[in-house]
């Protein structure tokens, strides 16, 4: 089945191990012959905490070479910045009257959000999943890939086009699905791996000897206290956790089978700082091919202001017709 796939990421900064696991190598994955893919940086959805308009125009530019470097081809998919294509924000107010204040208070990473800078809590915070499902009903995508904390998010945006489809003709959004299975890549201290003030994130950038400096902090099982003691990988917050997404063998790399770490741990054979140490060298050599593609892409900045040119004038061309519609069902005519 051919699908319309959707998906972005917030200009905070170059992107983390848990964006390149968690989202962007699906990005790459669902880009095959009959899809049609949409992937933009969601450089608006960045200013709900992001100040520096000089460091967000260049993490743009930045996030988009990371993109091209994990694999996304622009003449496969549509690349573009959310800003772009303004009907979207257009979208956002229109779907905005269709949904209750109270379920965007309760949506997890609004809390977040109030709990950790409860001095800055603006509009767009608490619009954010309403913006994102803009994004995602604007083009009509039937299938979104996320990370695991987006899934509320997406699951508001299911409601809406219900919502909207409900009062306005059942023809007119496409209720989008998620993946099977989404992922939630842990970061050093055990809680989700983000850009956010806990340091807690891998540099996709890094090597494998960088990898393995950042683990010397990682969160491991606290009742393994001595090197050979026995440990249980579950209690293990940072470094098995990722080991099962990385060292599986099943579509990753694998230099050293699950099983055989999981049993070196629970015998005590494999200390930490060695399971730590494969770790690091199967992060480092998952990221090989990403990196070298990076660096040659470093001083390509004018090659990404075009691509974003094509992409956000092929992204407003597939939502501006939506938009219209929307628009007309909800009795606004343009004179
Ligand atoms: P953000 O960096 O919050 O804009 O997230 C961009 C995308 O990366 C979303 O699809 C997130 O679900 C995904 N993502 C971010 N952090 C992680 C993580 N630690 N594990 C898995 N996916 C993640």
């Amino acid at each position: 089945m051919t699908e319309r796939i959707l998906s972005g990421i917030r200009a905070t900064g170059r992107l983390h191990f848990g964006n390149f696991l968690g989202a962007v190598r699906n990005f790459v994955k669902f880009q095959t012959p009959g899809n049609t893919c949409l992937y933009f940086v969601a450089d608006l959805h960045t200013l709900t905490t992001l100040e520096n308009p000089a460091q967000l125009r260049d993490n743009l530019i930045e996030m988009v070479k990371d993109y091209i470097a994990a694999g996304l081809d622009p003449e496969q998919s549509i690349i573009y910045a959310q800003s772009s294509v303004p009907e979207i924000s257009e979208l956002s107010l229109l779907l905005g009257m269709l949904q209750p204040l109270g379920q965007l208070q309760l949506i997890p990473t609004f809390k977040e959000m109030v709990r950790k800078h409860p001095n800055n809590v603006n509009l767009g915070l608490i619009t954010y999943p309403v913006l994102m499902a803009a994004d995602i009903l604007g083009p009509r995508a039937t299938l979104v890939p996320v990370g695991e904390d987006q899934v509320p998010n997406v699951e508001l945006a299911r409601n809406l086009a219900e919502r909207f489809n409900n009062r306005f003709g059942d023809d007119m959004f496409v209720v989008p699905k998620m993946m099977d299975q989404m992922i939630k890549v842990p970061g050093l201290d055990g809680s989700k791996m983000g850009k956010s003030e806990a340091d807690n994130a891998i540099d996709i950038n890094a090597n494998a000897e960088q990898i393995r400096a950042r683990y010397t902090k990682g969160v491991t099982d606290s009742k393994k206290v001595r090197a050979n003691d026995s440990g249980e990988p579950y209690r293990c917050l940072s470094v098995y956790p990722v080991h099962k997404l990385v060292s599986s063998g099943n579509g990753c790399v694998g230099v050293e089978a699950l099983a055989k770490i999981e049993a070196g741990c629970r015998s005590g054979f494999l200390s930490c700082v060695a399971c730590k140490d494969i770790l690091a060298r199967n992060i480092a050599q998952l990221l090989g091919p990403f990196q070298e593609k990076r660096a040659a892409l470093a001083s390509k900045d004018d090659y990404v202001r075009d691509v974003l040119n094509d992409g956000g004038k092929r992204a407003r061309t597939a939502i501006q017709e939506t938009v219209g519609l929307v628009r007309e069902r909800m009795g606004i005519i343009v004179y």
